[in-house]
């Protein structure tokens, strides 16, 4: 998409001389350290475990279990979103780590893959996302699929170390046995589990040979979870808290399953790991109140922009737009808040922080504009 870079404001010579704007200003929350990957070891044929580590004296990059940071590397123009793999009070100092899996045609999983990166520059941000532990001692459910086990490995490891007594059902969805990782930390997790409760880990699979030695479930996790656990009446939809993390179509079907057992919706978690497939959100500036908050914790500096003077094609898609600088607008806003989807990463992050949903995937990505110059 072609994008100008031009002023039109009369003052634009004026405003030309005004220092150049902090980028980072608009990033507060997010911030940005230098790494090096320090650990790189296959946890599977095909999921990685990836440890970064920055600086003595950087930034604090996770906040709590559950949230994740961002992953840029040389060389691949876009940085991706990775969950942090264990509480921070597990880390080492100055240390973050991730499970990674390589994605079938995706740039920066196939880069990672491509031999052992240790010793690779790295530069990581976070923290971001508000997925998380509820504060009840309610049953918890759990769904990891994938390298959803990252996000739901610190969120248990976290209800260890606060000794909340509360059962844990841990269902992980893989293929075949050869995808399942992390058993033995889990187990001796559970050994340590908060006396009175127990941690349960299920792993279920959906293409394990039908002549294997393997006799543990089998099938789609979700599924499992309803046929065998709800259905059954071992957990009980009245007072269950759920978490989920994985592939989108994952986390539809659990929420779906979960709801007809009699969750609401405020008991459900989850944290979907979009990636490039994934449609771009978009801003209904109707709705947007013009309040900052996902610039924020945008994932990328220019992703969310103010844009005027769009040029659309007979099917009303943008082609082309202005970006306007907010730092030569004296914080009047020109037009409308607009998300350029070539340079959106799909983290979402700028969904969960508005909190006037002005912002969806599902929107009409024809832009509303507050003011036409
Ligand atoms: C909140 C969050 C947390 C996440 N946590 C983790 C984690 O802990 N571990 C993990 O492994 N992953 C995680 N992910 C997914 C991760 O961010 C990446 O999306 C994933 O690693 C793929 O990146 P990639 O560069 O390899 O693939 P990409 O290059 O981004 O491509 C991904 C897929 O999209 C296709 N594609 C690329 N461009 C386009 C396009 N323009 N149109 C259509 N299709 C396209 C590619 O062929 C490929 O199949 C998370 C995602 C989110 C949103
Ligand atoms: S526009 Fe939103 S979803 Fe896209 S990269 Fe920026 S913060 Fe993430
Ligand atoms: S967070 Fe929502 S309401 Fe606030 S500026 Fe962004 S889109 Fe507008």
């Amino acid at each position: 998409m072609a994008k100008l870079e031009t002023f039109n404001d009369p003052f634009d010579q004026f405003m030309r001389k005004l220092p150049e704007p902090n980028p980072d200003i608009q990033t507060l929350r997010v911030q940005s350290n230098e790494g090096v990957i320090t650990k790189f070891k296959n946890l599977t044929a095909d999921t990685y475990e990836v440890v970064i580590t920055c600086p003595e004296g950087s930034h604090k990059l996770c906040a709590r279990a559950g949230q994740y940071g961002t992953i840029k590397v040389e060389g691949i123009q876009k940085p991706r979103s990775y969950s942090f793999a264990q509480t921070p009070e597990r880390e080492n100092e100055n240390e973050y780590t991730f499970f990674i899996r390589l994605v079938p045609g995706g740039e920066l999983s196939a880069w990672l893959a491509e031999k052992n990166r240790e010793g690779e520059k790295v530069v990581l941000s976070g923290p971001m996302g508000k997925f998380g532990l509820d504060d009840s001692a309610k049953p918890m459910v759990c769904i990891a699929g994938g390298s959803g086990m990252s996000a739901i490995n610190a969120l248990v490891q976290q209800v260890e170390a606060q000794g909340i007594a509360r059962d844990c059902y841990f269902f992980y969805g893989a293929r075949e046995q050869k995808d399942l990782y992390l058993q033995d930390e889990l187990k001796s997790l559970a050994e340590k589990w908060p006396a009175g409760s127990k941690l349960e880990f299920i792993p279920v699979l959906s293409e394990e040979p039908e002549d294997s030695d393997w006799q543990g479930p089998r099938g789609f996790v979700t599924q499992h979870v309803k046929e065998a656990y709800l259905d059954t009446g071992i957990v009980s939809g009245d007072n269950l808290k759920a978490f989920f993390c994985g592939p989108p179509p994952m986390i539809d079907h659990g929420v779906k399953v979960l709801l007809e057992a009699g969750l609401s919706n405020n008991d459900i978690y989850y944290d979907k790991f979009e990636d490039m497939r994934s449609p771009a959100p978009v801003i209904d500036n109707e709705k947007c109140v013009l309040c900052d908050e996902c610039l924020m914790v945008k994932a990328t500096e220019k992703c969310i922009t103010e844009a005027t003077n769009f040029e659309k094609n007979a099917e009303g898609q943008v082609v082309s737009f202005e970006r306007v600088r907010p730092g030569h607008t004296s914080g009047l806003y020109y037009n409308a808040l607009f998300i350029d989807e070539t340079e959106c990463i799909r983290c979402y992050a700028c969904i969960e922080a508005c909190p006037h949903e002005a912002i969806s995937p599902k929107y009409d990505p024809v832009p509303k504009t507050l003011r036409q110059y």
